[in-house]
């Protein structure tokens, strides 16, 4: 498995353009191309925030496999993402603009369809099918490009988990609320991976992020970009780089035992792993989380029995919140709602969340998306 690494100490074009190249060459990624191939750039899209902030896929990589495309004869890109919260016109030409991806138009176009198509999941899938964003569901060709991040639910996010933002909008917590357990939820971005089947991962991880990920950490960056054509071997290498245990995080430790993933085979291309590089911080809900280090067995009964006494639940500081109801919107067991606050601050909306514990499933779908990082993790122990 070819894995390619490159050092890009800053995001700049000049820097990074000549790094996709050496990579794309390395994968021999100019053979895939013809002139009519639809190509689809699958980024990481979040939320709206500005790409000096380690949350999205900054534009800079974008432009720079955009320019390569180009340069190989192929015009048809299309940028497609469905960010957590509202997949719509408004919603996202918002997060196109704050996320600096309209400056890559024209030689991008930023997917307007917000349709979606049932697409087949393969024989003996827990998920029979999945209901993924129409570019996805009809490209030719799909280029992942992640943000390398730490992540409140999964402990991880690179490409596997980038590949979620393909199910549309406000049906992502309706997975959440079908597959609640992290062990369901990780097998259910495995099986959307595979039927997904990207033929390109780039990770993004220039800069990254590290904490409470996907959206409330803090930078740590690596000053690389990671290219591969096997999304499940690079994550486990990027987990490494990250300084985490692969076998801790559910999706990669399943990607290993299906045989996706195969570190033995990995063969490095490109510049070396820098010595080093420090351990990346773990969000708040996994950092009292040892059933990782429990042997396969031992792991379900303990999630089931004392999982429950570990338990981390949401917790708001009420002086934070603004009352916007994103976390509600985008709670899977619908256990918040928005009320009026009493004798609130004049720059508030004078409302706030208020957070039932009871079915709360845990997935911190309502912490990823809060924009005033208002909502912290508490240990039920
Ligand atoms: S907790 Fe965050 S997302 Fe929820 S209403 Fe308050 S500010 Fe908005
Ligand atoms: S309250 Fe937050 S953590 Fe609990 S189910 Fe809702 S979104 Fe998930």
């Amino acid at each position: 498995m070819l894995q390619t690494l490159q050092y890009v100490p800053e995001y700049k074009e000049e820097l990074i353009y000549p790094a996709i190249c050496k990579s794309f060459d390395a994968l021999g990624i100019a053979e895939d191309m013809r002139p009519d191939l639809k190509v689809v750039i699958k980024p990481n899209l979040i939320m709206a925030r500005k790409p000096d902030l380690p949350v999205t896929t900054h534009p800079l990589v974008i432009r720079a496999v955009v320019r390569w495309l180009n340069a190989h004869g192929v015009y048809d890109v299309t940028l497609a993402e469905s960010s957590g919260g509202l997949y719509n016109a408004e919603y996202m030409k918002n997060i196109y603009q704050v996320c600096g991806m309209k400056q890559l138009e024209p030689e991008l176009r930023l997917n307007m369809d917000f349709s979606a198509q049932t697409v087949a999941a393969r024989e003996g899938f827990a998920n029979h099918s999945f209901h993924i964003i129409t570019p996805v569901a009809k490209a030719d060709y799909v280029i992942n490009i992640c943000k390398l991040k730490t992540h409140a639910m999964t402990g991880y996010s690179g490409g596997i988990k980038n590949l979620f933002g393909v199910i549309p909008g406000l049906e992502k917590p309706q997975l959440h609320y079908l597959w609640p357990e992290l062990s369901d939820f990780s097998r259910m971005l495995l099986e959307l991976a595979q039927t997904v089947n990207p033929q390109l991962t780039i990770i993004d991880a220039i800069d990254a992020m590290e904490g409470n990920g996907p959206t409330g950490g803090t930078s740590h960056p690596l000053y690389m970009l990671l290219a591969a054509r096997d999304l499940y071997t690079q994550d486990y290498f990027a987990a490494g780089l990250m300084k985490l245990d692969p076998m801790k995080i559910e999706m990669i430790r399943q990607a290993l035992e299906a045989g996706l993933a195969k570190p033995d085979e990995i063969e490095l291309i490109g510049d070396e792993i820098p010595e080093g590089l420090t351990p990346f911080k773990l969000p708040d809900t996994k950092r009292l989380d040892f059933s990782g280090n429990l042997p396969g067995f031992l792991r379900k009964p303990f999630l089931f029995f004392a999982g429950r006494l570990f338990k981390s639940y949401p917790q708001l500081d009420e002086e934070k919140c603004v009352g916007c109801g994103k976390c509600a919107e985008s709670c899977p067991a619908h256990v918040i709602h928005i009320v009026e606050k009493n004798g609130h601050a004049p720059r508030t909306s004078g409302k706030k969340a208020v957070f039932k514990k009871k079915g709360c499933i845990s997935c911190f779908c309502c912490q990823e998306m809060c924009p005033m990082k208002a909502i912290s993790v508490k240990k039920a122990l």
